[in-house]
């Protein structure tokens, strides 16, 4: 590999020399060389196709305290792409494999892998990264990684965000020819949430399209596994992994395609559609994570200004990239100031605990409250739920020490727009009649 001299050649001219377009902190020399390698804490979520290259530029980036967190093991079908895993790993843990093959070939570099679900870690693991760099391919894990790293903001008394408590993230994201990287710095940037609509929820088809005017293959695809097979084979479930139910689903599709001149219907995109399944292709991953590694360097360092804020890669037709900015949504729940919350110093936490399923922009059941990193209320496991069931009863006033005002953090299911997803939120907690403790909260935050 050569000596880290040899290694740090190109960091070195972004990292050692002043520029045009450095950031306003950013001091150039050796030392900022060193304390990124020593000091900057960086969590990588996801070791799969993406969280494989997010590691290996990272450790190449001149990070040396890496995390990487992902629940999967390593699978045959990954080998195509998640370049660090070999035959003989399948069935390990990816988080571990991943970690080991980049120790081995990049000197220096500590990667503590973990192997667990997100939702495992408590808040306190995530708080004590620098950035965290998002390889996911679900819109709920971002939304969940989204939600704590906004829960660690705090605002001051004029509802600006107060930077010490940002907690920058980098987020990747690919789906076949296409990708996007982007920059959130909570409170500043939009956040996930603020712009979940860019992930429209997956359309199917409408079946009267399916049953009478099938224009593409995915369309007489979907004919033959949704209508046909069920007039069929009446009773009898439909089994993706069945070979010989595939074969009938293509040979359907095949017949409804020719009937209406459609080209294009194969038994490789038969089973892409039926099972969902978008192609992940390698150069793509490698391009998102340059670009991620690239913005998480900026980030640590102030060698560049950062991506403002969204980038999209599009290699479909051609090569395209562009970079857009999007808007905060001021009243989002996730990164904004918290929703507001009235009520009593008599309500008790159980009751407190109803409201928030009641309240038409939280509908939030099986609420666990912290307040100031202290569990007031846990849901689960069990041995929390026992040790904080008695506080049920109790004044939430009480609780949370008797200030007029302060914020809380909630977890549970929420059902907004219909859908069940687990959620954390940001709350303030404004106590009826109690208006002198405010100074004196202020003081507490600052200190
Ligand atoms: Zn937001």
């Amino acid at each position: 590999m050569g000596d880290s001299t040899s290694r740090s050649r190109d960091l070195d001219k972004l990292l050692l020399r002043p520029g045009n377009l450095v950031g306003p902190s950013f001091e150039p020399g050796p030392e900022l060389r060193d304390d990124l390698g020593e000091y900057a804490r960086v969590l990588v979520v996801g070791a799969g196709g993406l969280g494989c290259e997010l590691l290996k530029d990272l450790a190449l980036s001149g990070f040396k305290n890496l995390d990487v967190i992902d629940m999967d093991r390593i699978e045959v079908t990954n080998l195509n792409r998640q370049f660090l895993f070999r035959l003989e790993d399948v069935g390990k843990p990816k988080s571990e494999v991943a970690a080991k093959r980049v120790m081995e070939r990049v000197s220096g570099v500590n990667i503590v892998p973990h192997f667990c679900r997100i939702e495992d870690k408590e808040l306190d693991f995530y708080s004590d990264f620098n950035i965290i760099v998002l390889g996911l391919d679900s819109i709920e894990a971002r939304s969940y990684i989204n939600a704590v790293a906004c829960s660690f903001l705090e605002y001051d008394g004029d509802d600006n965000p107060k930077e010490e408590t940002m907690k920058p993230m980098v987020d990747g994201g690919t789906e076949g020819f296409q990708g996007h990287a982007r920059v959130i710095l909570p409170g500043l940037t939009p956040c996930f949430e603020c712009t979940i609509w860019l992930f429209p929820p997956q359309v199917k088809f409408p079946l009267c399209t399916l049953a009478e005017t099938p224009r593409t293959a995915a369309h007489c695809i979907e004919y033959a596994h949704l209508i046909k097979w069920d007039e069929v084979h009446r009773g009898k479930a439909f089994d993706p992994d069945d070979p010989e139910h595939m074969q009938w689903i293509y040979r359907e599709a095949d017949k409804r395609a020719k009937l209406f001149g459609i080209p294009g219907v194969t038994y490789s995109l038969t089973q892409g559609v039926v099972k969902n399944i978008i192609p992940a292709i390698a150069s793509t991953n490698a391009i998102i994570s340059a670009a991620c590694a690239l913005e998480t360097l900026k980030i640590a360092s102030g060698c560049s200004k950062t991506l403002s804020n969204y980038l999209t890669y599009n290699g479909v037709e051609g090569v395209h990239i562009e970079a857009t900015e999007f808007m905060r949504d001021k009243d989002c729940l996730v990164c904004g100031p918290g929703v507001l919350i009235e009520i009593d110093t008599t309500v008790t936490l159980q009751k407190f605990i109803e409201i928030l399923k009641e309240h038409p922009k939280l509908l939030l059941s099986k609420a666990s409250v912290t307040h100031r990193g202290k569990n007031l209320y846990m849901q689960a496991p069990p041995v929390l739920e026992e040790m904080t069931r008695s506080n049920l009863s109790m004044p939430l006033f009480d609780l949370m020490g008797k200030i007029s005002r302060d914020t809380i953090h909630v977890a549970g299911m929420s059902s907004i727009n219909n859908m069940k997803a687990s959620s954390m939120m940001k709350l303030r907690v404004d106590f009826k009649g109690v208006g002198e403790g405010v100074a004196e909260m202020d003081m507490a935050v600052g200190a």
